[in-house]
């Protein structure tokens, strides 16, 4: 049986097609390409370049893979900034596109899918840690999109025999143990990757937006998780959902914030590189502090974290130092 993985040349995407086939899974993968990278996958995995949202292109690959058991789904545009420029156009990709796949999925008789949402789906929590009982109220399109497509698949799971995990990630960080794959996105606005772009010398400083939050530091709070284990959350998932499992959501993340300061103190230990610094003002929107609780997904998936932040930089600056220029 074969786990179709879309979006499988992007960071998270690929990762989680390395672990699969470590895992002896078989494994299958769509993508256009757009932010994804060829020689992030395997030669040996079947890739089909091409778009989630072309009909006949999903109805080719769908009746070529004849045993798919079940989707992972990373595809999607998710920068927060450029969703604000430009809404119409990740409502196109990331609705459109789990409008296809839910349609190929009723039309191949394919019962399961695991999805990748996201905390910006909360927006601006009142409570830290953030569980599944937080309010979700997104306050940017990309959010709002990815919430969509939440409420869309719970529909689907009601009117037909598909069932779904949504996991809304919060900061995903790290590489693989072996370096040969990780993080290369074109605009990179993730603080780990840009914190080692310093450490490279490829940029000058590193700015931290603002040190008069409510935080021990007073820099903001965020929670990082380790490629490895967010991956394993995914296997984890489709186990569940094949052993029967109901549909739900996961929260995912160590549970365990790091300030921007700790980032940035925790880089330089691991690099051994000064990692030039500078403080700058507040950015509006910016919580105090974005922290999951994960305790019902250590419950029902028996999913713990096991790594942290000193491993998640020191295979970040594996693979960034390996690959300076990404793929
Ligand atoms: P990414 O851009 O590296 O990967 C997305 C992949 O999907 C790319 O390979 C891209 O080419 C492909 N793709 C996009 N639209 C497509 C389409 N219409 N048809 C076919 N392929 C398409 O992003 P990522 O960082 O790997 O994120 C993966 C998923 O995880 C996204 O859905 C994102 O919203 C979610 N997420 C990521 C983070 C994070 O910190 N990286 C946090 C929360 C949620």
């Amino acid at each position: 049986m074969t786990v179709l993985v879309l979006g499988g040349a992007g960071y998270v995407g690929s990762h989680a097609v390395m672990m699969l086939q470590e895992k002896g899974y078989d494994v299958a993968v769509v993508d256009n390409l757009v932010t994804g990278h060829r020689k992030a996958v395997p030669d040996d995995v079947r890739f089909y370049e091409g778009d989630v949202r072309d009909r006949s292109f999903m109805e080719k690959v769908f009746t070529t893979e004849k045993k798919i058991e079940g989707l992972m789904h990373f595809c999607a545009y998710s920068l927060v900034g450029e969703s604000m420029e430009k809404p119409a156009m990740y409502f196109d990709n990331n609705v459109g596109g789990c409008i296809t796949i839910l349609e190929m999925m009723e039309e191949f008789n394919v019962k399961h899918i695991v999805f990748s949402s996201t905390a910006a789906t909360f927006g601006i929590p009142k409570e830290s840690p953030i569980s599944e009982r937080t309010p979700q109220a997104p306050i940017n399109p990309y959010g709002e999109s990815k919430l969509i497509m939440e409420k869309m698949m719970h529909w689907q799971s009601q009117a037909t025999e598909m069932t779904y995990v949504a996991l809304r990630y919060f900061n995903v960080a790290g590489a693989s143990n072996d370096g040969h794959i990780g993080e290369a996105h074109k605009n990179e606005t993730h603080l780990i990757p840009i914190i080692l772009q310093v450490a490279l010398g490829q940029r000058e400083t590193i700015t931290i937006y603002g040190d008069d939050y409510n935080t021990p530091d007073g820099t903001c709070v965020r929670d990082y998780i380790d490629m490895e284990d967010l991956i394993n959350a995914h296997i984890k998932a489709l186990e569940y959902l094949k052993a029967g499992g109901k549909s739900d959501q996961f929260n995912l993340g160590s549970s365990k914030g790091y300030s921007n300061l700790e980032v940035l103190e925790t880089a330089r230990k691991v690099t051994q590189k000064e990692i030039p610094s500078q403080m700058g003002a507040r950015r509006p929107g910016d919580p105090d502090s974005l922290v999951a609780d994960s305790t019902k997904a250590g419950e029902i998936l028996d999913w713990h974290v096991e790594n942290d932040l000193e491993h998640i930089i020191k295979n970040a600056w594996n693979w960034h130092s390996g690959h300076p220029n990404g793929y």
